[in-house]
């Protein structure tokens, strides 16, 4: 049997790009950016004052300041300051020709137009031009994931139009007889189909476009259609369910059938064994396990970094080093585990969790931890590395 990390090699293999599209800079939330961003402008645009305050001459500060003006953001100063003299000026605003220093409002007394400084600032308090950003500086890298921050900065140097990666559309397919919509109540041997609808969100985390299908009944038939019709219209078909060892389990049988060349049908892995992985073609298709916790914990090892790759980005887990809170055991050690934990003033514990049908474990933690093959006891105080998930 394959190891995880023989699998993970072999699904990356396949990846290639799918090409770039321009979005508006509004709409680009979660996309991957296409290309590097340079300004336009330099930044901040003008010397601008970085406080309330009064701008006025270092070499004055002994003095009583009086009032010439009020610059309000957004206002171009009419007065030169002068020996002993000062504006009213606001945050953002432009510094006035003359001064060369912001007297914070909370360092001054004020009487009648006249200003005293009551403490000298530890600093100018301007905001000059140019200091953050010349014109053709680089602001943003090509390959970021679009976060809210770096739409300020698209908004700021005026980039409007964004090249960012197409995103692949990928097809959900849960398998299973026992499976109901969530809106329907399970009669007694039927369970709720969760799978389905935490693909979908795990999907939609990436970045990439969702696309459910349904529910497979448990027939080659009907999962045949099915998966036909979601490789026909997607770039990826992500199946759960019916790929362990039951009569009901022909999963990897019927993808054979639609034309899906396996790389591999069982990983040492847990949770998450029966992993079945292929290609039809330039699109990929993922049998993965029914239990919701091996479902889960293979999209993000697998599913995940090949949906980003897809999409321009080398994706890495983010991956920190804590010590464990407990000892930890486990009896058998043929496959590499992983484990759901909690993080408790700055120790790493495993959450209760009952095995791979336990959804609740995971909504409950905040990453994961893995034992590799070979490995049985995780020692009190031993460092792990903890999965952000
Ligand atoms: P299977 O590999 O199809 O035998 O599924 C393994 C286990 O996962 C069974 O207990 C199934 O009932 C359960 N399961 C399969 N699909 C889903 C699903 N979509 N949502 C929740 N549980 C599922
Ligand atoms: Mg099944």
């Amino acid at each position: 049997m394959i190891t995880i990390e023989q699998a993970y090699d072999i699904v990356l293999k396949n990846a290639y790009q799918l090409g770039t599209e321009k979005v508006s800079f509004t709409d680009s939330l979660g996309r991957i950016l296409a290309e590097d961003v340079h300004s336009d402008i330099e930044m901040p645009p003008f010397d601008k004052s970085a406080m309330d305050g009064y701008a006025c001459r270092k070499e004055d500060l002994d003095n009583p300041l009086e009032i010439v003006e009020v610059i309000p953001a957004g206002k171009t100063p009419e007065k030169k300051i002068g020996k002993n003299q000062c504006a009213n000026i606001m945050t953002g605003a432009p510094i006035p020709e003359g001064a060369d220093m912001v007297v914070q409002v909370e360092l001054t007394e004020t009487d009648d137009h006249v200003v005293k400084v009551l403490e000298v600032p530890k600093k100018d308090n301007i905001s000059y031009q140019g200091e953050d950003v010349k014109v053709g500086t680089k602001v943003l890298d090509k390959g970021i994931k679009i976060e809210a921050q770096h739409i300020a900065v698209f908004a700021a140097v005026g980039y409007t139009d964004v090249l960012v990666y197409k995103q692949p559309n990928v097809g959900i397919i849960s398998t299973g007889d026992e499976l109901v919509e969530p809106q329907n109540k399970p009669s007694v041997s039927q369970i709720r189909n969760s799978n389905g609808y935490q693909l979908i969100g795990q999907v939609k985390a990436c970045g990439a476009i969702a696309n459910y299908i349904g529910i497979a009944e448990d027939t080659p038939e009907d999962t045949f259609n099915k998966v036909s019709k979601a490789l026909r219209e997607n770039d990826m078909v992500l199946l759960t369910g019916g790929v362990s060892m039951g009569s009901f389990d022909f999963v990897p049988k019927v993808l054979e059938d639609a034309g899906v060349k396996i790389d591999f049908d069982a990983i040492a892995v847990k949770p998450g064994k029966p992993t079945t992985f292929g290609m039809a073609g330039k699109k990929f298709c993922f049998g993965l396990p029914g239990n919701p916790v091996s479902s889960f914990m293979q999209f993000d090892l697998l599913v995940k970094p090949l949906i980003y790759n897809l999409m321009g980005q080398e994706y890495k887990a983010l991956d920190i080093q804590m010590p464990m809170g407990i000892e930890f055991k486990r009896r058998n050690a043929d496959r590499r585990a992983y484990f759901p934990i909690i993080i408790e003033n700055g120790q790493v514990f495993p959450v209760d969790y009952h095995g791979s049908a336990h959804i609740h474990a995971l909504s409950s933690s905040h990453g994961i931890i893995s034992m590799e093959i070979g490995k049985k006891e995780i020692k009190k105080g031993e460092m792990v590395h903890v999965r952000q998930i």
